[in-house]
């Protein structure tokens, strides 16, 4: 495809967001980020606002809209705060992933609630010693007659405390396997919130298992098979991610604009007087620009794929837009603190939280340097020499 134009529906859409993002989000950031609380009042707004739902078939509750209409909303919603936006991202990535592998009973018990937002969940894959290494998962599910019953530990596990339901990842002989797991159990403990450095209020926490159980019914896709339950949605993710990162990119544009015309030096407002200003203005703008058409059309790319686990493009263009995007972000919001000088660095400052946040994603949904082996060896694959 050629390049990505919005239809007057997917402006309209965005216009709605932006207002509610204004009203309802840009007041509460700060404090979702000073306090380290999870924002349930957002929750029940984004909720009826259909975000968990607008990319899902009606057959699931969902309103038949296109993946790149989701990533629209999560780039509105990142754009006032990244911990509202990760709401509903977690709810369609496992409802995504139930929907790729789940059995029909998986999909009709949890798909249709986790679409309206009647539950919550959480993905849990990352365990104290590997975020990037499947072989080193160490949390293990033993058959019991007819229920799985699991140990171990994972740790930075968003929604950790406020899941309904978990896809945990578990060894189970040489092989990972997805398991849904309810959380209202004694052998699901989510431990204490970490205190990271940005993402806060997004209920980030430990998760440990203490002989869980979970019926074999629960298994997503067949036994052996989490490595490619993850992989399966793991692209749909990063676009996702690359979406949020436009969301805070655009925030710290929107903040460095602000600034500059706000703060003056003699009487003239630095962004009008210094060239210096203004170059780092324009390259917020750059990093801006070229993240979101990238994301926006890979999201469409997604639309059109038709299985987009298996199409190598997808996947290969799916880390290229989270790669390019979580460094755009990244520079995008030391660009923009440097309008800011000390001000910027301040703690409560709007720029500070953008470059805590977005950093994040240098690391989540595989690191950078992960998403430059996926792409360099589809690359690779492709190329032939004589
Ligand atoms: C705010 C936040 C929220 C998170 N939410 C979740 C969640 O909901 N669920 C979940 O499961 N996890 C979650 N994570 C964990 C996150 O996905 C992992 O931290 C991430 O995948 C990296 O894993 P790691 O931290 O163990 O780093 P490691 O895998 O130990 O990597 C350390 C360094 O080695 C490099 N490296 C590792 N392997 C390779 C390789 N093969 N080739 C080249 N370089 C390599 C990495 O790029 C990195 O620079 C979250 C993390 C954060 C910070």
């Amino acid at each position: 495809m050629s390049g990505v134009a919005l239809t007057t529906e997917q402006e309209q859409l965005r216009a709605s967001f932006r207002d509610f993002v204004d009203d309802r989000v840009v007041p509460v950031a700060r404090d979702i980020d000073s306090n380290n609380t999870w924002p349930s009042d957002l929750w029940h707004d984004i909720r009826k606002l259909g975000v968990t739902g607008v990319a899902f078939p009606p057959e699931v509750d969902g309103d038949g809209g296109s993946f790149l209409d989701f990533v629209l909303m999560i780039e509105e919603l990142a754009r006032g705060s990244a911990a509202v936006a990760l709401l509903p991202a977690m709810n369609v990535l496992v409802a995504s992933a139930l929907m790729a592998h789940g059995s029909r009973s998986l999909q009709e018990r949890y798909v249709p609630r986790l679409v309206r937002g009647e539950i919550k969940a959480c993905w849990a894959f990352t365990e104290p010693a590997t975020g990037s290494d499947p072989t080193a998962i160490t949390t293990c599910a033993e058959k019991n007659g007819d229920e799985w019953v699991i140990t171990g530990g994972k740790t930075f596990i968003s929604h950790s405390s406020v899941a309904d339901i978990a896809v945990v990842f578990c060894r189970t002989g040489e092989r990972l396997t997805a398991i849904v797991v309810e959380t209202d159990q004694a052998g699901y403990q989510a431990g204490p919130r970490c205190d990271l450095l940005g993402l806060r209020g997004a209920d980030t926490g430990e998760v440990w298992l203490q002989a869980a159980t979970a019926p074999l019914d629960n298994t997503v896709g067949d036994v052996g098979d989490g490595m490619a339950v993850l992989v399966a949605v793991e692209s749909e993710a990063k676009v996702r991610g690359a979406a949020m990162c436009v969301g805070m990119a655009r925030a710290a544009l929107d903040a460095s604009l602000t600034y500059g015309l706000q703060r003056e030096h003699r009487g003239v407002p630095i962004a009008k007087k210094f060239p210096t200003v203004q170059a780092l203005i324009a390259d917020v703008h750059a990093q801006v620009e070229s993240a979101r058409w990238l994301t926006y059309r890979v999201a469409s790319m997604r639309d059109s794929s038709l299985d987009p686990a298996a199409d190598s493009d997808f996947v290969c263009m799916a880390a290229t837009a989270k790669l390019v995007a979580s460094q755009a972000g990244v520079r995008a919001a030391s660009q923009a603190m440097q309008v800011h000088g000390a001000y910027g660095y301040v703690n409560e400052s709007a720029i500070s939280r953008i470059y805590r946040d977005v950093k994040a994603y240098e690391m989540i949904q595989g690191t950078v340097e992960i998403q430059r082996v996926i792409v360099a060896r589809e690359l690779l694959r492709r190329t032939r020499i004589a």
